[in-house]
Formats: structure tokens, sequence, C-alpha cells
């Protein structure tokens, strides 16, 4: 794997950057530009051609050209192209390292170190299944008619996606519905344009046909036309629940079927009787630490036992203390910037009104950090205990580095704030008690449960929400079932 030391310096200038229609890099747009903002400086570094309706309609016409032939390839021949995309994605990781760190201050040691071995698990993942979906044969008795159900791709699939961890969100989607024999139009943000410019030109470079994979950066309008283009069958959404609802709508007056992968608020129930390091690591690596707390599906309710709550809360200051606030580009870096200005006024007038309401202890954090970091989007790890499971800050996605830590006494009440969102994609719980493990897990109404791990995303589990967290799966069997209809075909022998 491609990687840097600490000691080459890494260039920070964001690259010119091309949509990907029809296998051809295009920066002549009608969407206008975005002024891309450095999440570490606050400052204008590059100027996004944006995907406007003549670009989003050029590339589902290219995908829909492309769709015959990708269907009809052979699933061996999907597979190699799928293959040979995880290799180049692996071999260019520390480019992807750099991007990311670009466009949404990702500390390289995520952007480069786990992404993009993560994205190509995924790939892998699904280039197996490129020749493995099978249908059924029906028979009736007596056998006088038969019928069979065959999987069918949909054809152009849209896939919008949100700013935070593009790779990962990419790796999640694409392989699924390309092993299936569709093809793509993959909508990022605006505000994260380079990941998945790479990916697409990285999708040209492993053979697959022109067309088939079309990456095209906008912003909502680009979006809008994507969903109500007539030939994309079907779309798969990353985002947040506000979108996902003006998305659905649309849907709704067009029959189109949706995947859903929104937010989440997920709570990790932690019972007195497991060691308390490791627990207290996991707690705040798990969620600090990935993305500087900008993730759905990471543990930001901490839900403790009584017996080890002061025990867990000294140790997780302590670890969150000791976690480095600074500059992606430095490979030691723990926390980066948030994605922009806004998201920083944002995170820290949510810290400020739970101070201000004086219910819940500030143990660690609180603000803004200064010095040489106060030109940039930086919130200092903040941690409240004795949180209201009902307060604000524990029902409402802060996506930053902010965590609440609540007291329970027993599983019946654990089980009760944990579920006390309207959320419900992760859910994560720490004990040695395999009775009570499987009985918790049983009861958190999320989509995924993790227990005495913080292991989410493994490309053969399926992945996805309850409630205001969505609906669909990626992952495993499911994730690429949301790819496919079923044909059912019956005949008559005689
Ligand atoms: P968002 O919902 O504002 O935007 C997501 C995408 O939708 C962007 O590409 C945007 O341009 C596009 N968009 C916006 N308006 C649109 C419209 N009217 N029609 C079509 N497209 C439109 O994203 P956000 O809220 O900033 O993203 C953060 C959210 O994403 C959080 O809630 C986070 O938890 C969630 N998320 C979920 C997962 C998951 O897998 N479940 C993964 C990452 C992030």
């Amino acid at each position: 794997m491609e990687t840097t030391t600490n000691a080459e310096p890494i260039d920070r200038r964001p690259p010119a950057l091309a949509l990907i229609i029809d296998g051809e890099a295009v920066t002549r747009t009608s969407g206008g530009h975005h002024a891309h903002i450095s999440p570490m400086t606050g400052e204008a570094q590059a100027e996004i051609p944006l995907a406007g309706v003549a670009e989003i309609d050029a590339a589902v016409d290219a995908a829909h050209r492309a769709f015959a032939g990708w269907r009809a390839t052979p699933g061996a021949e999907r597979r190699r192209c799928l293959l040979k995309l995880a290799d180049l994605i692996e071999q260019h990781a520390a480019e992807f390292g750099r991007l990311a760190a670009i466009e949404c201050g990702i500390p390289v040691a995520v952007g480069e170190g786990y992404a993009p071995g993560a994205c190509a698990d995924w790939i892998r993942y699904y280039a197996g299944w490129a020749d493995k979906l099978e249908g059924q044969l029906l028979s009736t008795f007596p056998a006088e008619d038969f019928a069979y159900v065959a999987p069918e791709p949909y054809g152009v699939i849209g896939l919008i996606i949100t700013w935070n961890g593009p790779l990962v969100s990419l790796g999640m989607k694409v392989p699924a519905a390309l092993a299936a024999g569709n093809s793509v139009v993959i909508k990022p943000s605006e505000m994260a344009p380079f990941v998945p410019a790479l990916f697409g030109r990285l999708a040209k470079l492993a053979g697959f046909p022109d067309g088939v994979v079309n990456v095209v950066p906008g912003g909502p309008e680009a979006g809008a036309r994507l969903i109500e283009h007539p030939l994309v069958e079907k779309i798969s959404f990353t985002g947040g629940p506000a979108t996902a609802r003006r998305i659905l709508h649309a849907c709704a007056d067009l029959l189109k079927p949706t995947v859903m992968e929104l937010g989440g608020k997920a709570a990790n129930i932690i019972f007195d009787d497991v060691d308390p390091d490791a627990a207290a690591a996991q707690a705040v690596y798990h969620s600090l630490g990935v993305l500087s707390g900008q993730g759905c599906a990471i543990p930001t309710r901490v839900v403790v036992q009584n017996g080890i709550y002061d025990a867990l809360i000294e140790r997780m200051v302590a670890l969150a203390e000791a976690m480095k606030v600074g500059d992606p580009f430095e490979r030691d870096t723990a926390i980066g910037p948030l994605i922009n200005e806004a998201a920083a006024v944002r995170v820290t007038g949510l810290i400020e009104t739970a101070k201000a309401g004086g219910a819940m202890r500030l143990l660690t954090g609180g603000g803004r950090v200064g010095g040489v970091l106060a030109g940039g989007a930086y919130v200092a790890p903040t941690l409240f205990a004795d949180v209201d499971p009902a307060d604000p800050l524990a029902q409402n996605e802060i996506f930053g580095p902010v965590l609440t830590i609540h007291r329970f006494r027993d599983e019946a009440e654990a089980i009760a704030i944990a579920n006390a969102t309207r959320y419900g994609l992760g859910g994560y719980l720490h004990t040695n008690d395999l009775r009570r493990a499987h009985q918790v897990a049983a009861a958190m109404r999320t989509g995924n449960v993790f227990v005495n791990t913080a292991k989410t995303l493994d490309p053969a589990m399926p992945f996805g929400g309850t409630g205001i967290s969505g609906f669909g799966r990626e992952g495993g069997k499911a994730g690429i079932e949301e790819f496919v209809r079923h044909k059912a075909v019956g005949i008559a022998r005689g």
C-alpha cells in the first residue's frame, strides 16, 4: 500500500477538478462554481465546477447507453474490473488521504490509513458476488407448469452521497450496484468532490466501460435533477434526514424506489462487569477519533452503569485530553477541524446551550481551539456527564467531537435510555455476561449492534437503520439485493 511518512511534506494544494461523464473529464459545466473553503484555514482554496442539469442529463444518458453492454458482460469480467479497482484504490491510498485532508480536514491517519483499505475490502467483497446472484426454479404439482425467478439489474442507479467519508460511502454503494449489472451516476457533495473524482478516474483505469461509472459533483439542484430524471430507476442516498424527506417527497411523486442511509445517535451501553480501560478506549477513540465526531454510526451517547461510572469517566477524560487536535496532514493528529466554520459555530452553539442550562457536568473541552488553530474549524473534544437522556444534546445528532454520558442502574434502564431517540442506526454494548449480551442486543432498536467491539463496517454485514436513520441495507447479500429486481416467468409445458 502506498503511504507517506511524517518526514515527507504533503502537498496541500487541491488538484484541478473534472467531472467524469461517459469516460471523459469534463471541466466546463453549466452549474456554476463552488468556492471550496479550507476547513483548516477558513480560506478559499479552489473553484469547483458544478454539475448543472445539462451535465446530470449527459451522465444519465451515458449510463443508460452503457447499461445494456454492462448488464450483458459476464460476471467474471465484472469481477475482474472490480478487483482491479480495489487494487488501484489501495495503490493510491496516500493521494486519497491527501485529498480527504484537503476537502474535509480528515486526519491522514484515517483518510490514508483506514478509508482506502475499507473501500477496497467492500469492493472485493462485492466482486465476489458478480457471478453468484442466483434465481429460483418453481415447479407446480402435477408438474404441468413451471416458473423461474431471475434477478435483474435495475438500469441506471443514482447515488447521492454526503461529504463525510465519501470513499467509504462509495465503497458501500458502488460495487454492489455494479456487480449486479447496473450502471451508476454518482453525485458527491460539492464540499467533498476530490476523493470521488479520483475514484471515478481509477474506475476508468480499472477497465469499466465508458458510461458505467459517472461522477458529477454538484449542489442540491444537481441532486434534484438526478432524482427526477426518468431514466434513473432507483436512488441510493446517504445524508441527513432533512434532505432525505425532500428526496422522498420527490420520489413519492415519481414512484421511484430508494435506499436511505441517514444519521444516527448510537448508544454505547457499558455494564460494570467490563475492563474500564478497554471500554473507555473504545468509547473515546471510536467516537471522537472517527472523522472528528462527524460520523453517522459512531457511539455518541455513552450509557454507563453505576458501579463503573466514576472510573470510566475518569479514564475517558484522560484519553480525550491526550488526543491530538490539530493539522490533519500530521500523522499523529487524531482530531482535525470540522467540515467548515458554520459547523464549528453550530456545534459550539449546542455546547454553550448545554453549559448554560447547568443540568449537566462539563468534564473537558467545551469550545473552540485557539492558538495556531484559531483560524480553522477546530472544536475541542468535549465530554458532558450526568446528562438527562431527554436533553436535546442527547437527542439530536451533533456531528462534532462531543459525547454525552448517562448513568444507569440496571439492564431495563439501559435499554430504555438506548432506545429513547428517534434514530436507530448503530448500537454498542460492553459486557462479559453472554446472556445479557444477547438479550440487550435483541432489545436495542437499531439496524446494527456491536458487542465488545467497534468493528462497524464489515462488508459481509448488512448496515442500515431503523426509525429516522433510514431504511434499506448496504453490505452482505442484503446490500446487493437492493440493486436487483426479481422477475418471475411462468411457463406452460403443454
Ligand atoms: P445533506 O443531507 O445535506 O446532503 C447530502 C447530499 O444530498 C449532498 O450530496 C447534497 O448535495 C444532496 N442534496 C441536498 N439537497 C438535495 C435535494 N433536494 N435533492 C437531491 N439531493 C440533495 O448532508 P448532511 O446533512 O450534511 O450530511 C450529514 C448527514 O449524513 C448526517 O446526518 C450523517 O449522519 C449522515 N450520514 C449517514 C451515513 C450512513 O451510512 N447512514 C453515512 C454518512 C453520513
